[in-house]
């Protein structure tokens, strides 16, 4: 039987995003890109000048922020507050501000309600830090995506670079490591492999490589 929801989780620059959209592409399912929602709220508070350690104002703000994710099949669009944010999300500011956010309970909690519900909907792929663990602990295929650091930085920098930002890659790797220790080392929902996840290294696999073992393991 082919899985209905898949969990993808995983450190920064795993490959967890370019991986997931081609599994939901190829199964015809909807992608859910979690950190793009702990993007955007690092985005709005960041315009809005709200102080990163201000836990009501941006538990407020993750509460109240009309997030969606447009999910067409060949492209993926994020909109907060009818805005298109696809683009801001990206650069390398609004990635580390995501992180220090992510780790306040109360922004969690109102993001992981918004990502249960859109779990709902049907055939998912969602991809993030607490798939497996916490948001879709049920899923019936779960992987814990990883690579070495350095594989990692060197994917992340090119992934920069293609957005048009040249970033020096061991800075990529310094502040990777950063986002890696908190997110590890939070209180709440760690990021950690479900005791249920495969666990997956994409050393030395191509992408191709990649999506087709998680095909596999989803009952393809
Ligand atoms: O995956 P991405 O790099 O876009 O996520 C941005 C940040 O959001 C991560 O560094 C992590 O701190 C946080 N995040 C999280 N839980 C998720 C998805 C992302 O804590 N499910």
């Amino acid at each position: 039987m082919t899985a209905r929801q898949i969990a993808i989780d995983g450190p920064a620059g795993a490959g967890k995003s370019t991986v997931a959209k081609l599994v939901a592409a190829h199964l015809n399912y909807l992608y859910i890109d979690t950190g793009a929602m702990y993007r955007a709220v690092a985005l709005i508070a960041l315009r809005k000048g709200i102080a990163l350690s201000d836990a009501p104002a941006l538990t407020l703000l993750a509460q109240e922020l009309c997030i969606e994710l447009q999910n067409d099949g060949a492209q993926y669009r994020v909109f907060c507050d009818r805005e298109d944010i696809s683009f801001a999300i990206r650069q390398a500011e609004v990635g580390n501000a995501a992180s220090p956010i992510s780790a306040l309970p109360g922004v969690r909690e109102a993001l992981v309600r918004k990502q249960q519900l859109l779990g709902e909907q049907g055939c998912v792929v969602m991809d993030g830090r607490d798939i497996g663990t916490k948001v879709l602990p049920q899923a019936e295929c779960k992987v814990f995506l990883t690579a070495s650091p350095e594989e990692r930085a060197r994917r992340r920098t090119l992934e920069l670079a293609l957005k048009g930002q040249t970033i020096d890659e061991e800075q990529v790797r310094r502040d990777m490591e950063e986002r890696d220790a908190r997110d590890t080392t939070r209180a709440v929902s760690p990021l950690i492999q479900a005791c249920d996840a495969l666990l997956l290294n994409s050393d030395g696999l191509t992408i191709e490589q990649v999506v087709e073992r998680i095909l596999q393991m989803a009952g393809n």
